[in-house]
């Protein structure tokens, strides 16, 4: 076997051990072998990464930092990231597996999250009250909440990472990240181009290391105002509830169970593309997977045989090939989950219609593959149809009318994303304004971009990342009352008095 690459992680400007020098190896999915060592951190890590953002926010040069030279500095790690991005998407794919030309794409993308809010920083105003008292002058300030808390996990390391630290340092705070135990590596290289774009030590932080040991005393710091989350909902629930004993703020992505609605005016090839990109691109691995595939009766037969014939040469094989579309899934428990919901679904009595296990080595398929899987004949109410999978299982539901389709599309716990197809306008903004999700598609599916609002509905999540207002989950507003009165009036009421 390979040596393994170690890694140190990035806490207070130092790379560092963990203070225990435990490690724990990552996995590259595609050949099932350990490649790297990682830095096993704990409640002692934790504590030293939150006192050194703290310190930094407090009172460390970066307090000192104006809001045009955060920019500035933003706008420098964007560049950096610009000539790196194919490494960075290599360790990307080496770790979770997914295609080099999706992980490519992502890193290439990834500087503009830094450009676009590097130029939001020092546009972040307060406002003068137009104050009902005489002889005041109100105003308020925007400022940064402090440390904030950054958990991700293993689909998109970097993008969800880029989500939440662009804004929070054009904001002005401090951060400390976790990384998906499965995906560290990639965020550490990345933490050489922070260190190159000058951010002062204690700035950004990384804590590797498992769920347990490293995120619960991350969201439970006393020092730490913020927690900014993405994965799955059980995870989501128990940051929470730890967070909310400390009422720090908190924001969650928490995937989805999407709605991907085809009606008989659609283009068919674009929406037989649109429905195979929602739910077999990223091998389903992504929160806005359209999982559940609802299609008009009067078009069903027709539509599943060109969906099946589509999906049915999708190549799997070596993520980094360009030729290949369909990867492994990143981690083992998600691969064993993902076989138990094809189980579920066959006794359910749902018609498996393609796929519907793991793929052999005959298949191009690897250790931890599975063949991209349709369900046919799923009803709404099916474990297959309410619960996130997060892998390449498609449920097929029928409907008769808009009003069906927008009962059944609504029908689930989540609200994160919807696509529909259509030609019809007057459909497509009817539908845009039913769907009870934070997306909503038409005639695309799974596009993204910083300058838009994403974030879900219901039990989806909390919150919103990407777009303007993104960051104003990192600041907190100060008024300020300046008094020109002469003398202190009456001490022992209260000043309510509205023009007097
Ligand atoms: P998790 O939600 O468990 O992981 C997300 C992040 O949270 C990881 O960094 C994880 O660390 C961390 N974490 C885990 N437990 C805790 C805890 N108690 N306190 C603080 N942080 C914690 O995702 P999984 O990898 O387990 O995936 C489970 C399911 O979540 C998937 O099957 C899928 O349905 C969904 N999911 C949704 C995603 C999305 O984009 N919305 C992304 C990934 C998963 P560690 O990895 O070390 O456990």
């Amino acid at each position: 076997m390979a040596s393994l690459q170690e890694y140190k992680t990035h806490i207070g400007g130092q790379w560092v051990p963990a203070e225990s020098g435990e490690t724990f190896e990552s996995e590259d999915p595609y050949t099932g072998e350990p490649w790297a060592l990682i830095p096993r951190c704990g409640a002692r890590d934790v504590d030293k990464a939150v006192e050194a953002a703290y310190a930094a926010w407090e009172s460390g040069p970066w307090a000192e930092t104006t809001a045009t030279a955060r920019g500035r500095m933003m706008r420098k790690l964007g560049d950096l990231i610009a000539e790196n991005a194919e490494a960075l998407a290599r360790t990307e794919v080496r770790d979770n597996g997914k295609l080099m030309s999706e992980m490519h794409a992502q890193c290439k993308y990834l500087p503009e999250w830094y450009y676009f809010y590097g130029g939001l920083a020092d546009k972040v105003e307060g406002s003068v009250i137009a104050s009902d008292k005489p002889d005041i002058l109100n105003y308020t300030l925007r400022e940064p909440i402090g440390v904030c808390a950054m958990i991700v996990p293993w689909n998109s390391p970097l993008l969800l990472v880029a989500w939440k630290l662009a804004p929070a340092l054009a904001a002005g705070c401090t951060c400390v990240i976790k990384p998906s135990e499965f995906t560290s590596a990639s965020l550490l290289d990345f933490m050489k181009l922070v260190e190159r774009a000058g951010f002062p030590p204690g700035v950004v932080n990384v804590v590797t290391g498992t769920g347990k040991e490293a995120g619960e005393p991350l969201v439970t710091h006393p020092k730490v105002a913020k927690v900014a989350f993405t994965g799955g909902g059980l995870t989501g629930r128990r940051v929470y509830e730890l967070a909310a004993r400390g009422l720090k703020k908190v924001s969650l992505e928490l995937g989805g169970k999407s709605p991907n609605i085809v009606f008989d005016d659609c283009i068919m090839d674009d929406a037989v593309n649109g429905v195979i990109s929602g739910i077999f691109a990223a091998t389903g691995q992504t929160c806005i997977a359209g999982s559940r595939a609802l299609v008009q009766e009067s078009i069903h037969d027709e539509f599943m045989e060109k969906l099946i014939e589509v999906a049915r040469q999708a190549r799997m094989g070596d993520p980094k090939l360009p030729e290949t579309q369909v990867g492994p899934i990143t981690t083992p428990p998600q691969y064993e989950k993902v076989l138990d919901y094809i189980g579920i679904a066959k006794d359910e009595g749902a018609l498996c219609v393609l796929g519907g296990g793991p793929a052999g080595a005959d298949e191009g398929g690897g250790k931890y593959f599975i063949k991209p899987t349709i369900f046919d004949n799923v009803t709404n109410d099916m474990r297959i149809a309410q619960e996130e999978v997060f892998g390449p299982v498609l449920s097929v539901i029928t409907f008769k009318d808009e009003e069906d389709a927008i009962r059944i599309g609504n029908d689930v716990v989540y609200g994160l994303a919807a696509g529909v197809w259509t030609q019809n306008i007057k459909r497509a903004t009817i539908m845009a304004r039913r769907l009870r999700a934070g997306t909503v598609w038409i005639n695309t599916y799974r596009a993204v971009s910083v300058t838009s609002p994403f974030g879900g509905y219901k039990q989806s999540g909390i919150g919103r990342e990407n777009g303007q207002a993104a960051i104003n989950e990192y600041l907190q507003t100060k008024s300020v009352w300046i008094s020109t009165a002469e003398g202190s009036g009456n001490p022992f009421v209260m000043k309510v008095a509205g023009s007097s």
